[in-house]
């Protein structure tokens, strides 16, 4: 049977880039061995990593004066590594889910860390909106989309002081005007590559401001500085990353990955605004495009496991919404086709006419 994937990290890829990840292993280049067996810093390699930078500006339409790294670590700890690097007295955080609170709790260990807004109150459900970013902070730090609770800040916000985003589940999803952030980074493993490789935008006139000694690992110069090639690495995920943003850029760029978000999105919300079984948990204007969260309307809340089991039986995989919310969440990644997006709907209409 055909599996429609919805996992929501590690997630869908595009079969081509895997196809030339696979191939990358068996054979890389033609040179006659594994990108597994070469060093990181062989030609072919390097290449590979000059690439993957390069298409990251192109797509992204990075400014002069960004630097791209990869690292490892995921996106946890960057959570640490920006209070490392920016710092120094106070920063202002928007708690809008669970990875939001946990970059806030890490930045506690350093210093003053001031939740200016939560929507905490609401199961997450909502995006805050009347709120001051003090402007005696270092930084500002938001969530962009927040992957359990399905809701996005999809705009570009403005900030009174350096703005930092966590883009782990929607970077590649939009056009994003770089120009606003001084670090943008991210796990990989959501909208990018596989697990393994963490990346960072970061504004390099805003590296080296904090008094503090920080470990040369954790430095966002270190790796600048180095191209990523201070140590060794991920190689895997940064070539299978490098495979994804040529399929992004042959497909039209992040221009045409928002149109498809979009149109997945609006299939998707407009079954579960209109089929009385289910209920959409985020609210209307904060919903995200990359993870939608459903569940059984109030009425109909004995049905969930017979929806879950009747939807797995038509090829859904990955549907399940995380534990601390319940209900469904469909991840529709930039990867996922429309056709799986008109898939579940067909599901959940067969569903509703079966009660
Ligand atoms: C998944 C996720 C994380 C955690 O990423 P790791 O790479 O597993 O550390 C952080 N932030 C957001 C928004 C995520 O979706």
């Amino acid at each position: 049977m055909k599996k429609f994937n919805f996992n929501a990290g590690p997630s869908i890829m595009p079969r081509e880039v895997i196809e030339a990840t696979a191939q990358a292993v068996l054979d890389f280049n033609g040179i006659g061995l594994s990108i597994l067996e070469i060093s990181h810093r062989s030609k072919d390699f390097q290449a590979v990593m000059d690439e993957a930078v390069a298409l990251f500006k192109e797509l992204l339409d990075i400014p002069e004066g960004y630097s791209v790294v990869f690292v490892g670590g995921g996106a946890s700890m960057q959570f640490c590594m920006v209070p490392y690097n920016f710092l120094e007295k106070k920063a202002a955080y928007l708690n809008t889910g669970t990875w939001a609170n946990k970059a806030l709790k890490e930045a506690k260990n350093f210093g003053e860390a001031v939740e200016v807004a939560s929507s905490k109150d609401k199961l997450y459900s909502y995006i805050p909106k009347d709120y001051v970013i003090p402007t005696d902070a270092d930084y500002f730090h938001i969530t962009t989309n927040n992957t359990i609770y399905g809701t996005e800040i999809r705009k570009d916000i403005d900030s009174p002081v350096p703005l930092i985003a966590d883009m782990s589940s929607d970077i590649f999803s939009r056009p994003v005007d770089v120009s606003k952030y001084t670090c943008i980074y991210g796990g990989a493993q959501k909208n990018l590559a596989p697990a393994g490789v963490t990346f960072a935008i970061v504004k390099n006139d805003a590296l080296g401001k904090v008094s503090r000694t920080i470990p040369t690992m954790l430095d966002y110069r270190t790796h600048a500085e180095n191209g990523s090639m201070f140590n060794t690495p991920p190689v895997l995920p940064i070539y299978a990353a490098m495979e994804n943003l040529r399929w992004i850029k042959a497909q039209g760029g992040v221009t045409e990955m928002e149109r498809r978000a979009k149109e997945r999105a609006e299939l998707l919300y407009g079954e579960i605004d209109r089929n009385p079984l289910f209920r959409g948990t985020a609210a209307v204007e904060d919903r995200s495009l990359m993870n939608i969260d459903f569940v059984m309307a109030d009425e109909y809340k004995e049905l969930e496991a017979d929806f879950m089991a009747f939807a797995q039986s038509k090829g859904m995989v990955g549907i399940k919404g995380h534990r601390s919310i319940g209900g469904f969440r469909a991840s529709c990644y930039n990867a996922l086709p429309l056709e799986a997006v008109q898939a579940l709907v067909d599901c959940m209409k067969e569903f509703q006419k079966n009660h």
